[in-house]
């Protein structure tokens, strides 16, 4: 059990990118409310979750964490989370079919809402606002009412969250992930990508080891790993507000988890020592992630993993690299030596996504597809050359025809990205990217 700490111990810290609510009372009752609520996830989950990355942290499985950047209230659609479930299927197939290894899967899903921004006020014109903060914070309209940080949004995440979860655990576990389904799967949007074609080759050959194993005498309703599969989900815990009254104890070992997702992860800006976020995390038994951008020393890392994991659990750290795909080597190769050499075990994942955002000419927030694929090659050269394992990929997707990303072989140019550029954050792969990423990624992991 973490020393000195309670759910709200976070309070005697520095916490940056958390709201200023200006009715204190109204947020008092909705902490009130949340705590009252039903836990979203069951610690025993969180556990196995876990277990699943120490697999991973000892070089025997891949993690493919994939979602929105934000998600909102305006997109909550049951197509669109079977959408994106679908993806992040299709993609562990692809990997695991490549890897031969397990694919863990969790979703920046059912409850990715708050975010830290790079400026607290957004101006258009001459007008100047407090920049949207998340869904669950303020409203995206450029209004001064929708900017003013309301808590009962709260309650509103937190039935989207359930909802979102609940369909999830249906997908995963009432057949829709059943290995026999793989051809289903198939999107239209990726229809129209050469990458269809590659993809169905291996629906087609999957369905004949199936067909081969039920030859042999294996009847695949008695092998639950073909029936469905486990799908966790995560966000980052950066509005602690809500983070602390989803905390709850666990009846079966007496540890504290945040209940509100399997996984969660502590972001680039909020990773400081002294930060409330860092406070918050230390003292719940989830498996924790941590971005890991340009701005961190080594000797920053390590104080870190020594207050986020002092018993060197593994599985309970991930480290997720996001440096950009001209920085990543350089920078990354100090961090890997030394998380090796002192001997914490960490899953190491690539975020090629947040390092790797530039402007394009008619303004829209783009991330090339070649540099995010730079990136990821990057990341596997760096631990194919320090001999650890290249464990996961973090990336911000959907399961949606959105042109919000360039590149790809379906070629979005940056005249095409106004035609569906939908995010209420960082632009994500559509599906047909994301598909693509898996292919090439396949390729990085067996090289
Ligand atoms: C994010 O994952 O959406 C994010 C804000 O990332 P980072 O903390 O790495 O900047
Ligand atoms: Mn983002």
């Amino acid at each position: 059990m973490a020393q000195n700490w309670t759910a709200d111990s976070w309070r005697g810290f520095e916490g940056r990118h958390l709201p200023v609510y200006p009715d204190a009372e109204k947020l008092n009752e909705v902490e009130k409310t949340l705590t009252s609520f039903p836990p979203l996830v069951f610690a025993g989950e969180a556990r196995a979750l876990k277990a699943d990355l120490a697999q991973v942290a000892a070089g025997k499985g891949f993690l493919l964490q994939g979602g929105d950047c934000a998600e909102s209230f305006a997109e909550f659609h049951p197509n669109n989370i079977r959408d994106t479930f679908r993806v992040l299927l299709q993609m562990a197939v692809v990997l695991t079919f490549a890897s031969k290894q397990p694919v863990v899967k969790v979703g920046r899903m059912a409850g990715q809402f708050a975010k830290p921004r790079s400026s607290p006020v957004e101006k258009i014109g001459d007008v100047e606002l407090p920049s949207y903060l998340g869904d669950n914070i303020n409203g995206i309209d450029f209004t001064a009412e929708s900017r003013i940080p309301d808590p009962e949004r709260m309650l509103r995440a937190y039935s989207q969250a359930a909802a979102t979860l609940n369909l999830l655990r249906a997908f995963a576990g009432g057949g829709y992930a059943n290995l026999r389904q793989v051809h289903q799967w198939t999107l239209d949007h990726i229809g129209k990508s050469p990458w269809a074609t590659k993809f169905r080759e291996t629906a087609d050959k999957i369905g004949e080891a199936l067909d081969f194993m039920e030859a042999c005498g294996v009847d695949p309703r008695t092998v639950p790993q073909l029936q469905g599969t486990s799908f966790y989900t995560s966000h980052e815990a950066l509005l602690l507000a809500y983070e602390e009254a989803m905390t709850r104890q666990d009846s079966l070992t007496g540890e504290w988890y945040d209940t509100s997702a399997h996984m969660l992860w502590i972001g680039d800006r909020t990773r400081f020592e002294g930060s409330a976020h860092v406070e918050y995390l230390r003292g719940v038994n989830n498996p924790i992630g941590m971005k890991c951008g340009p701005s961190l020393s080594v000797d920053a890392l390590l104080r870190m993993l020594d207050t986020l994991n002092p018993s060197r659990e593994a599985g309970r750290m991930t480290l997720i690299s996001r440096f950009g795909h001209d920085k990543v080597e350089a920078g990354l190769a100090p961090l890997v030596r030394a998380v090796k050499r002192e001997g914490h075990p960490v899953v190491w994942s690539c975020d090629p996504m947040h390092g790797n955002v530039i402007k394009a000419d008619n303004g829209y927030k783009t991330r090339p597809f070649d540099r995010i694929l730079t990136e990821v090659k990057g990341f596997f050269a760096v631990h194919r050359a320090e001999g650890t394992h290249a464990g996961g990929i973090h990336i911000e997707m959907t399961g949606q025809d959105v042109t919000e990303c360039t590149g790809g072989a379906v070629a979005i140019t940056q005249e095409g990205l106004a035609d569906r550029y939908h995010t209420h954050c960082d632009p994500r792969l559509n599906a047909a990217q994301s598909i693509e990423l898996a292919f090439l990624l396949a390729e990085a992991l067996n090289a």
